[in-house]
């Protein structure tokens, strides 16, 4: 023991310090709590968790009470520890939405299967191949390509009607002319339709041709047309928007959920970066990640991640070792002359053998490939 006064008063005077520490603890998990519960009524009646108005009345009155009690520490000081305990409240709020999101396995553990026929795209069953024209050009290339994908088992066919393209000028897509044909010729082949929809007010007419609505990458982030696709019954592909964090990436397929449709399914295209050897870079952590967090079937589209031909068959590989339920690739009869993407689209004989390359992952998931 030590019988020096001081270094006792000082063991005291910790001990007090202790004891206050732990009740600041004890109040500060109790007004976690209390802002989890607030946090979950806002969420309930879609309010925002920050509200600056009510931030500023808690600072006016701590100043007031601080003032009153001639506290020790200036304003500022005050005003700089509630601050932090204000933001660390906000992050909680935060946190505590995102584990209650329906995209989130943490929601829903087990994978959500899409049924399209005969089809059930995720939940460990056989991988598949989304294939098709770029754009919907005419009858004759819908038919032709539509009767060779066929052959190779092929359920999922494409075309676009509506097409995104860079410039105004580009070719921008036949419309509903585009959808009879791209429909028939799918229809015709016992397929099913996938098409791109741009604009919510086509999303009706778009989804009575269409068997899969598909949003493409420039248009993840249009919140409206997320919510309108949302509010009808076919299931969606989601690309990734090209400079979007996987986060924004699940939190639009969450607008989709929200609005009532389950069935979405993700679909990693390529971010872009500074790398110009390929039209964008093919980021496969995203799909590890998609497939880990959520519940939701994920695709890889090679063909616009790549923008070139002839590494699409490792890509597609990688994209199945990686856990991808199915690759989307964009076939031509003949690519020279394609109104869009012509540098990237396969011809025929491309396409057979990119599928020779890639048949033995396409046999069943889990399949080890060497
Ligand atoms: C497409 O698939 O037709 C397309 C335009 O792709 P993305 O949105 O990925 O560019
Ligand atoms: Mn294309």
């Amino acid at each position: 023991m030590d019988n020096n006064p001081e270094i006792s008063t000082i063991a005291q005077l910790r001990q007090n310090i202790d004891g206050i520490n732990a009740q600041i603890l004890e109040l500060l998990s109790q007004r976690a709590k209390t802002v989890i519960q607030i946090g979950q009524q806002q969420t309930l009646s879609s309010m925002s968790h920050y509200d600056p108005v009510r931030e500023e009345e808690m600072l006016t009155a701590l100043e007031k009470q601080n003032q009153a009690n001639n506290g020790p520490f200036p304003i500022s000081t005050i005003k700089k520890l509630f601050k932090e305990i204000f933001k660390a409240s906000m992050d909680l709020e935060d946190s505590q939405d995102q584990k209650h999101l329906l995209v989130s396995r943490k929601v829903k553990a087990e994978d959500t299967v899409i049924q399209i026929g005969d089809l059930k795209i995720g939940g460990g069953n056989a991988p598949f191949l989304i294939a098709g024209p770029c754009a919907i050009e005419s009858e004759e290339q819908m038919d032709s390509t539509a009767e060779f994908l066929k052959d190779f088992g092929v359920k999922i066919y494409r075309g676009g009607a509506y097409k995104p393209r860079t410039s105004p000028y580009g070719f921008q897509g036949m419309g509903v002319d585009g959808l009879i044909i791209g429909s028939g010729a799918a229809k015709a082949n016992g397929m099913a339709f996938i098409t791109e929809v741009m604009d919510t007010r086509d999303v009706e007419i778009i989804s009575e041709y269409a068997d899969i609505l598909q949003v493409g990458t420039r248009n993840m982030h249009n919140f409206a047309l997320l919510r309108e696709v949302g509010r009808q019954s076919k299931p969606v592909l989601l690309k990734r928007g090209f400079a979007a964090t996987m986060e924004e990436w699940f939190y639009a397929a969450e607008y989709i959920l929200a609005e009532g449709n389950p069935n979405v399914i993700l679909c990693e295209r390529g971010i872009r970066t500074f790398e110009k050897k390929t039209r964008n870079t093919l980021d496969l952590s995203s799909v590890a990640i998609a497939k880990l967090e959520t519940h939701l079937p994920v695709v890889v589209d090679v063909t616009h991640a790549a923008g070139r031909r002839d590494i699409l068959v490792q890509l597609a590989k990688a994209a199945f070792a990686v856990g991808a339920d199915g690759v989307h690739i964009e076939v031509h009869p003949n690519p020279k002359v394609a109104l869009s993407d012509n540098e990237q689209q396969l011809d025929f004989a491309g396409f057979r053998a990119f599928h020779d390359a890639v048949k033995p992952y396409l046999a069943a998931k889990d399949v080890v490939v060497k």
